[in-house]
């Protein structure tokens, strides 16, 4: 008799609409999987693409390995959500087979020293009603998903009322105990009794490169893990200055970015540290005060283009939120974009703060970002600082600095942090 093979079946649903990208995407997911649990040092035997799912197969010991297979997978965008299941030939008589032997297998367990994972919740423990929830993407598939869901329904219950158990299993399709999913494809027969839902969004990597610019407060990281969200592969600029002020920001930055790097499939995204002082020595002693806050947000983006640009990133990411403090008016924000050409995204602009600060506590970026520190731009500001800048104001205010060259002093200044696991 054939033996039902353990699996972890890993569903998306976006990247299913993505029409002719779809294999690329899938592949990026997959690798993506591949390359999490390689780096956590989860054992598996294969990570496979088979009819519109990846689908991991665990080696020998698949309980132990389970929990931290399920660790990873709930860091990789891309899935939406996924399933500890079994694979069978995609046979009518076998599905049933392997159903009745799981059942009865997980049912014996109740209560017992070995309770199982996911049948030792409390509903499922009492296990009194199912419902079959079948699905056929393999058309050739002689009957069809109704057929299916009544058939094995028929032979659980019949299987049951005779068996070892005094107690039957009754149908209940609106809330069961127990829902049996069971999805014939090409590739066999898949079954699973729980769908775990993940983050969703795309596999990291499929939108091409772009540079976070990251404080260490609280709205940046969470930019940064929405942009991942959407398919980008993020790296990272810090301005700081040292020694000026300590170097806690600093080193809180280095925490969120590990973080954070747990959700690009532990492809480490590199943390370039930029020097500001010398900038800000300049502004503040040759600047008028009220600007000095839009003159730094304006190097700021100079660098960043540049390392942009060196790097290949496409677009810089920050943690703004519209009207959250001055330097975030509607002007103030024109007037820092308008240094460069480059676009910049801002996943938070319509945000209010304690949405953001729930989801650093969801994401895991919160404890570190509520560390106080001084940052770089809490140093040299002024007591009322413009909330409505003139670009041309502005421009004349950098009239009276060496722009240039204090943009490339500070580009050579820039120390490169690269991260090992
Ligand atoms: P955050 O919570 O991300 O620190 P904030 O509310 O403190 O944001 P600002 O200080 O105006 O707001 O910064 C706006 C954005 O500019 C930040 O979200 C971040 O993207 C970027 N930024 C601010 N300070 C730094 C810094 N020292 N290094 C790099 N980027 C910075
Ligand atoms: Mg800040």
């Amino acid at each position: 008799m054939e033996k039902a093979q353990k699996i972890i079946v890993v569903h998306y649903h976006e990247i299913g609409l993505k029409g002719k990208n779809r294999g690329y995407f899938e592949e990026a997911l997959r690798q993506n999987i591949v390359k999490s649990l390689d780096k956590a040092g989860v054992k598996y035997s294969r990570v496979a693409r088979l009819s519109g799912r990846i689908v991991v197969y665990p080696d020998k010991d698949p309980e132990e390995n389970e929990q931290k297979i399920a660790k990873e997978l709930n860091y990789i965008f891309g899935i939406a959500y996924f399933s500890f299941g079994w694979q069978v030939s995609a046979d009518l008589e076998k599905i049933e087979k392997a159903l009745e032997e799981i059942l009865i297998e997980r049912l014996s367990a109740y209560g017992g020293k070995n309770s199982p994972a996911r049948f030792d919740e409390p509903k499922t423990r009492r296990a009194k009603t199912f419902r079959i929830s079948a699905k056929r993407s393999d058309k050739k598939f002689p009957l069809t998903s109704e057929e299916i869901n009544q058939k094995v329904g028929e032979c659980i219950i019949e299987n049951f009322q005779f068996s070892i158990f005094n107690f039957q299993l009754k149908v209940n399709l609106k809330n069961p105990d127990i829902n049996c999913f069971i999805e014939i494809t090409q590739d066999g027969a898949f079954l699973y009794f729980e769908k775990i839902k993940a983050l969703g969004g795309l596999p990291v990597g499929v939108s091409g490169k772009v540079l976070s610019l990251i404080s260490s407060g609280f709205d940046s990281p969470v930019a940064a893990w929405h942009i991942m969200k959407r398919g980008a592969r993020v790296d990272f600029v810090h301005f700081h200055s040292y020694p000026r002020t300590s170097k806690a920001s600093v080193n809180n930055v280095k925490e969120l970015v590990k973080i954070l790097n747990n959700y690009q499939s532990r492809v480490l995204g590199i943390l370039y540290l930029v020097p500001l002082l010398g900038i800000q020595r300049e502004v503040f002693s040759k600047c008028e005060a009220k600007y000095r806050i839009i003159l730094y947000r304006r190097f700021m983006f100079r660098i960043a283009e540049r390392l942009a640009e060196k790097i290949g990133a496409g677009v810089l990411v920050t943690g703004e939120s519209l009207g959250q403090v001055a330097s975030q008016t509607l002007e103030n924000i024109k007037a820092a974009s308008a240094a460069i050409s480059i676009p910049v995204f801002r996943p938070l602009i319509g945000t209010d703060k304690e949405e953001i600060i729930n989801e650093a506590k969801k994401i895991g970026t919160y404890d570190i970002s509520s560390q106080p520190y001084e940052d770089c731009c809490s140093l040299f500001t002024p007591a009322h600082p413009e909330t409505r800048a003139r670009i041309s104001a502005v421009e004349a205010e950098e009239q009276k600095l060496d722009i240039e060259k204090l943009t490339e002093e500070a580009m050579e200044k820039t120390e490169k942090v690269e991260f090992k696991n």
